[in-house]
C-alpha cells in the first residue's frame, strides 16, 4: 500500500516556500521591499499567482521586488 501524497495545497506552499528561502540563503541575494526599502520580505506564495513575495514591514505583496547582492 501506498499512502496518498497530501495535496493540501497549505502545507505544499509552506515547504515551497522553505525551499525558496533555502535557494535564496545559497545565491547570497536580499531582497528589498521596492515600496519601504526593507529587507524583511520573505516569498509568498499565491496559489495562481505564482511566486510573489510579501514584505514583513509594511504588508507588501507583489511579483515585484529588488534583489540585493550580499556584500
Ligand atoms: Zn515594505
Amino acid at each position: 500500500m501506498v499512502k496518498p501524497i497530501s495535496n493540501d495545497p497549505e502545507s505544499f506552499d509552506e515547504l515551497e516556500t522553505k525551499i525558496l528561502e533555502h535557494n535564496l540563503e545559497r545565491t547570497g541575494k536580499s531582497l528589498i521591499c521596492p515600496q519601504c526599502g526593507s529587507n524583511n520580505v520573505t516569498y509568498y506564495m499565491g496559489l495562481k499567482l505564482g511566486v510573489q513575495y510579501q514584505c514583513k514591514d509594511c504588508d507588501y505583496i507583489g511579483s515585484f521586488i529588488i534583489e540585493e547582492e550580499k556584500l
